[in-house]
């Protein structure tokens, strides 16, 4: 069955459980495009009930998936990353009118992901375990590492179809099976896609689970993961508000968590910067997606004698930044995913402005099309600014400093902790500004925004927990001590 290939608009999708697709004749909701309200798609909306039977469906398919041997996994997770490839047009098409993601971000996606397939089609062959020695005379002791058993996944709406890998991959490359319900905003790019490619690549039933559901039922269709005992680990992607609820409701189950949540992500441009490099490096590190990526740039310290350069060249380069339709490959900029973010972004721009700030470029937006919009002069208590909160849009602050030291430490002074960039020319420097900045990842003359499929991405403090790429391991399984004795125990009674 294929639910988009030539499947027109709006599509009509249902959930995707034990390997099969469930009656599509249940109750929807609709789908719109961000761009311009258009339906397309009208997607199950799915209750407790459906997200059980996917749960005990993984659950069953857990035994086999996790004793499948490395090499049967392996190609399973090959023909799957062909499928991404062959497939690339339709998914740049599916990310623009589900998610309002530019060709420049949907090709980002897809390079990621199948790069991503092909790293985790090896991830089998990692080391099962150790041996340890023993203080005890003729004791052998293993330890080995076992999968957790279902894996439940919450997938976001913004990275929609790199994120959702990212959450039900890492999992399922070390023997777990899972279930995962997609963000209402985006449940076809988050999930219902990839439950096609994984079919098609031959996938087992089971092995992967997708219920979707209508705004507002969340919670209740959520709560399953956290009261079915099959369920040993929670894997979320979103807002720490939200993780906040959900944590306490892990933490009452004694259930693992792993959390990819937000960002703030300041740049340092050091006085010895190339200008022209960072002028690039922020541009992409901000706006790639409209700035609605956890690991966008927010703010950018500049230093004093090269702020005014910077700032000219970068609003020179954002303006030439095309805003519109993202179907169109030359736009850069599409709409945001709700009313809601416009509002956001736009209440928090004009509450910089009435405290002072400079408007450098943007500041307006037509619908759900908000311009690159860059402030300087922000006043402290401006929330743009302060990074309790990140402005989940195309909103960059620039702040001059003279003292680098200072600058250093402002950058660290927020609740996040998920990326940062030093771009200066000596690298020494930078190598030891990166390795004192508390931050899940830095780096030195590059932009915040930097994925690759082998490397671990997370953060520290409010920006979760938890790494992708191979050191998921630790996330994903849970290792088992055995010893044998071979010679009689002494003991003390
Ligand atoms: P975003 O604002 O980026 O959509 P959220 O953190 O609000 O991020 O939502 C992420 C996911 O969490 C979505 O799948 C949403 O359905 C789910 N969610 C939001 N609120 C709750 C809640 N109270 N209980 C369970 N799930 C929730």
């Amino acid at each position: 069955m294929t639910l988009f290939a030539g499947a027109g608009t709006p599509r009509v999708t249902s959930h995707f459980i034990n390997g099969e697709w469930t009656d599509p004749s249940g109750p929807t909701f609709p789908v719109l495009n961000p761009l311009n309200d258009e339906r397309v798609a009208d997607v199950a909306a799915g209750g407790a009930a459906e997200m059980r039977a996917a749960i005990e469906a993984a659950a069953a398919a857990c035994p086999a998936w996790a004793n499948l041997n490395p090499g049967a996994r392996q190609h399973l997770f090959l023909a799957a990353a062909d499928i991404v490839d062959r497939r690339q047009e339709e998914l740049v098409e599916l990310m623009a009118v589900e998610g309002g993601a530019s060709r420049a971000f949907s090709s980002f996606q897809i390079r990621l992901s199948s790069a991503m397939l092909r790293q985790a089609a090896g991830w089998g062959y990692l080391p099962a375990g150790d041996v340890l020695r023993s203080d005890i005379p003729g004791r052998m002791a293993m330890v080995v590492r076992k999968p957790l058993g279902v894996v439940a996944g919450f997938t976001p709406w913004n990275g929609a179809f790199y994120l959702a890998w990212r959450t039900f991959l890492l999992p399922m490359a070390f023997g777990n099976t899972t279930v995962i319900k997609p963000s209402e905003l985006a449940p076809m790019s988050a999930g219902l896609i990839h439950a096609e490619i994984l079919a098609e690549a031959g996938f087992p039933a089971g092995s992967f689970n997708v219920v979707t559901n209508a705004p507002g039922d969340a919670a209740a269709v959520s709560e399953v993961f956290f009261t079915h005992p099959a369920v040993r680990c929670i894997n979320f992607t979103g807002s720490d508000k939200t993780a906040r609820i959900l944590g306490e409701k892990a933490g009452r189950a004694l259930k693992r968590m792993v959390l990819e949540l937000g960002g703030f992500n300041p740049v340092l441009v050091l006085e010895d910067a190339d200008i022209e490099e960072s002028i690039k490096a922020v541009t992409f590190g901000a706006f790639l997606h409209q700035g609605q990526v956890c690991m966008n740039s927010r703010k950018v310290y500049v230093h004093r004698s090269i702020h005014d350069a910077f700032v000219a060249g970068l609003a020179e380069r954002v303006r030439g930044l095309k805003v519109g339709d993202p179907t169109d490959p030359e736009v850069i900029i599409g709409p945001l995913i709700t009313d809601h973010a416009v509002e956001q972004i736009h209440d928090r721009v004009q509450d910089a402005l009435a405290r002072g700030a400079t408007l450098v470029t943007g500041g307006t937006f037509d619908g759900r099309l908000y311009e690159p919009t860059i402030l300087t002069d922000v006043p402290a208590d401006a929330i743009c600014t302060t990074g309790s909160d990140e402005t989940f849009g195309p909103l960059l602050v620039i702040e001059a400093f003279d003292d680098a030291d200072v600058a250093f430490r402002d950058a660290q002074d927020v609740p996040y902790g998920l990326s940062a960039s030093i771009m200066t020319r000596d690298r020494a420097k930078g190598l030891d500004l990166a390795q004192r900045f508390d931050s899940g990842i830095v780096h030195v003359n590059a932009p915040t925004m930097a994925s690759e499929a082998a490397l671990p991405v997370g953060g520290v403090k409010d920006s979760g927990w938890g790494r992708s790429g191979h050191y998921a391991i630790e996330d994903f399984t849970e290792i088992r001590l055995m010893t044998m004795s071979s010679e009689p125990g002494r003991y003390p009674f």
